[in-house]
């Protein structure tokens, strides 16, 4: 964490300074007559969008719920390894990991053969593949993860404050304005106001862009007339926290338990060591059927747990929370207002994210990580066109992005519900599913439940993969894929991904080839000197006279040696930049390999005799790979979708 930058302060670090113009918003009152952008719904798609557009104070940023205050129990609670990785970028994976479960191993049971009625464990694996990410899958209760964000969002120069008691009544978009930029406030939204003191008032707020993060009954989605599409009856499930009892032996474990005629219960061990949340399949609805209209209360899951665990006692001695929801595999065909075909003659206004877009049922535990993951994506998006480094033309890429990965999420979720819900096997030759191959599938397909099979394909934000045999082990339009590093300047063991921070600025990571860089034949030198003098250099068209070198294109060095082999007052200036109001120089761009530990050349197949570029989106994606000295290349991908700015820093 770097800090004192523009001078000494004292105090929590954590907390930004606010700028003079800053203008945060109070949970409750008026809110302003015009916004940038108005966000809908404080779940987990709205905070990341909130949190993450909370840093840049000069973009006016509103968020509002239609909840009296922040959500305290239930809903969901897996956090795949991706999204600790964005939680890292935001600033409170430690604290996410200190409070959370962290899910190991996963157990599997099945009828006992000799005597159905009873349950035995059939498998018990790892959870998460070995190096798949530097962070473990956990569990946590969403509302401490909204609980983050919040502090996220508190602390940032922005000071924002969620605005409750608000609900979004509709919306009316006007034509696009004339310039086709975020010029004008174009969307009028209407919101009633369900606080004691204004109950019944309805605020009108016009907003350059509103994105509805509404969940999946969304208000915002209808008023854009995009419907969620998919199956039309719905899966009820039961979910309770509780508080219980039981000589079930892993009751610790994360454990899919299939009975043999009472259905089926996933048990996830919670945090704090006592907590069990247990999810138990119900029938599925008829078209239109309302779970309500069943009437379920806790009392029915836990004697459908107790049956389901025989001969296995469970004895509840407290519920927390408990609830009968009910669920449909659906999805929007495009994520935003723009109407199929119109890509070309105006941008998007409205967005929708999360569960407004796409549900699914919890068996897969996707729902709040993929719905940050929307937002993740939008974000820097937004910000960027908002502060003119971008033409708005870069917001379509998040409909046709996310739409994509939905759609697949959506295909693995129907795959493994249906094979969750089918009867089990009872010989090798009967009708059914083999509890191995269940066991099989979730194997198989570890890496998607971990977030990590997401895959953009080739765009303008994408490159293709001409370069890709440089830098083998991370995929051009995956995330990046962290890996353990020496800091040259202080020696210390960090990690390279970490870098990535949810501050809406690009990473370009030049993996040294062998040259020492103090040498005039280093690649990685020519490549420096390009990026700090010339005129085609991305790094001087991007950034704005005044602007800290690394304030858009943040130039990071890995090199080849060890970290006491190299002289640090000889490498390149740009390595070594002056920031701030000060000219503090920052020693925290340059990176070698841990060499006791894992050399990251080793692991991630960089080329060492021509080493390579690799450019890293603000969220957290592979953008492209590039060789050393390919320096058109490089400013025309960044002339692709950004604006100029300057060609003096
Ligand atoms: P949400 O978390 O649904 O957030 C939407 C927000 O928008 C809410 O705060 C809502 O109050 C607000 N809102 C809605 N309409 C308006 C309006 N018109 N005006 C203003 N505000 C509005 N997933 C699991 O994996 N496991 C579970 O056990 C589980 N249980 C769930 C139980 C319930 C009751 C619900 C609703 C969801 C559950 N989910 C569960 C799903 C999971 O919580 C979602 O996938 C995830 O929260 C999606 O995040 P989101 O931000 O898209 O939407």
């Amino acid at each position: 964490m770097q800090f004192h930058l523009n001078g000494f302060r004292t105090g929590d670090p954590g907390v930004s300074e606010q700028p003079a113009h800053g203008d945060g918003a109070p949970g409750f009152g008026a809110l302003p007559e015009e916004v940038d952008v108005l966000i809908v719904g404080c779940g987990p798609a709205g905070l990341t969008l909130a949190a993450q557009l909370a840093g840049f104070p000069e973009i006016r940023t509103r968020i509002i719920d239609q909840k009296a205050g922040p959500l305290q129990l239930g809903q969901a609670d897996g956090i795949a390894c991706r999204t600790l990785e964005m939680f890292h970028a935001f600033g409170f994976a430690e604290r996410v990991l200190k409070e959370s479960y962290w899910v190991n191993e996963t157990s599997f049971w099945k009828p006992d053969e000799a005597r159905p009625e009873n349950i035995i464990r059939h498998g018990r694996i790892q959870d998460v593949e070995d190096g798949l990410s530097e962070f473990p899958h956990v569990i946590l209760n969403q509302a401490r993860v909204h609980d983050f964000f919040l502090d996220v969002m508190r602390n940032s120069p922005s000071r924002l404050e969620p605005t409750y008691s608000r609900r979004l009544l509709d919306l009316q978009i006007e034509p696009d304005c004339a310039d086709g930029g975020a010029s004008s406030h174009p969307v009028a939204v209407r919101l009633e106001c369900l606080d004691p003191s204004h109950e019944g008032q309805v605020e009108t707020v016009k907003a350059r862009y509103v994105i509805g993060c509404d969940g999946a009954r969304s208000n915002v989605r209808k008023a854009i007339g995009r419907d969620l599409r998919g199956d039309s009856a719905n899966q009820a499930w039961g979910v309770m926290d509780v508080l219980a009892v039981t000589d079930f032996p892993d009751i610790r474990l994360k454990a899919l338990v299939q009975s043999a005629g009472e259905g089926s219960i996933l048990i996830i061990p919670r945090e704090g060591g006592y907590l069990i949340r247990i999810y138990v399949e119900l029938d599925k609805l008829n078209d239109n059927e309302r779970v309500a209209s069943r009437e379920l209360g806790v009392e029915h899951l836990i004697a459908a747990a107790q049956r389901i665990l025989h001969p296995y006692k469970l004895e509840v001695r407290d519920v927390a929370w408990w609830s009968v929801y009910e669920i449909g595999q659906r999805l929007c065909d495009t994520f935003d207002d723009v109407p199929e075909g119109s890509e070309g003659q105006r941008h998007p206004r409205v967005f929708i994210a999360g569960d407004a877009c796409h549900t699914h049922s919890p068996k897969a535990g996707q729902g709040m990580n993929v719905s940050m993951q929307d937002s993740f994506n939008l974000g820097w998006k937004l910000a960027a066109v908002l502060q003119g480094r971008c033409a708005p033309e870069l917001l379509h890429s998040y409909s046709s992005e996310r739409q994509a990965i939905a759609r697949e999420l959506i295909d693995f979720d129907r795959e493994w519900a249906k094979m969750l819900s089918a009867p089990l096997k009872s010989s090798a030759d009967g009708e059914g599913v083999d509890p191995k191959e269940v066991q099989a599938y979730f194997v198989r397909h570890g890496r998607y439940t971990a977030g990590t099979a997401t895959r953009y394909t080739p765009s303008r934000l994408t490159g293709e993969p001409t370069h890709q045999h440089l830098a083998k082990g991370l995929p051009i339009g995956t995330r990046f894929h962290s890996a353990p590093v020496i800091r040259l300047a202080d020696a210390k063991p960090v990690h390279l991904g970490h870098v990535v921070q949810a501050d809406g600025r690009w990473r370009l990571l030049a993996f040294a080839d062998r040259a020492n860089p103090a040498e005039p034949s280093s690649r990685l030198r020519a490549l420096c000197d390009f990026l700090a003098d010339s005129r085609l250099s991305p790094v001087r068209r991007h950034t704005r006279p005044g602007d800290d070198v690394d304030s858009v294109i943040d130039v990071r060095a890995v090199l080849q040696q060890g970290h006491r082999g190299l002289a640090l007052e000889a490498m390149p200036s740009l390595l070594l930049p002056r920031k701030g109001r000060l000219g503090l120089v920052d020693y925290e761009k340059m990176f070698c390999p841990d060499l006791n530990g894992g050399d990251v050349f080793d692991m991630r197949g960089i080329d060492r005799e021509r080493g390579c570029i690799v450019i890293v989106r603000p969220d957290q994606y592979v953008a492209h790979v590039l060789p050393l000295d390919d320096h058109t290349a490089l400013a025309a991908f960044f002339e692709g979708f950004m604006e100029g700015q300057a060609v003096s820093v």
